[in-house]
């Protein structure tokens, strides 16, 4: 099993975000104790989902098996079609990663976002 995304690939994600809104989400380079302002939750921690699960309802809800590191306390999770691409690629790399087209939320959202998407049984 993949146990976590590739945070290398995720550093350039982030910027892009960062270049598509100025006075945006992340003005400095991330580091644990980083935070983003939330319009709905406030000042929160970062974490990081593929685009499709933003908006999505019951694409499935995938995490890394390993919990988040203690030098890097992000969470991140993609959706199944992401999943399927990550097992033919076997690894984050630029094609599962740009399928994938991660972007960075605020925690509160992220359970949000999980919440509507885990499949209900
Ligand atoms: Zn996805
Ligand atoms: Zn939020």
């Amino acid at each position: 099993m993949i146990s976590r995304l590739n945070y290398s690939v995720i550093y350039p994600a982030l910027r892009l975000i960062d270049a598509q809104q100025p006075e945006g989400i992340m003005q400095k380079s991330l580091d644990k104790n980083s935070q983003m302002e939330c319009p709905r939750h406030g000042d929160q921690r970062p974490a990081f989902i593929c685009r499709h699960l933003q908006h999505g309802e019951e694409l499935g809800f995938h995490q890394p098996d390993a919990p988040p590191m203690a030098d890097w306390p992000f969470q991140n999770a993609w959706c199944d079609k992401c999943d399927r691409v990550l097992m033919q690629e076997g690894e984050w790399n630029e094609r599962s990663e740009g399928f994938a087209d991660i972007i960075a939320i605020c925690e509160g959202c992220f359970e949000e976002v999980k919440q509507r998407n885990i499949k209900k049984l």
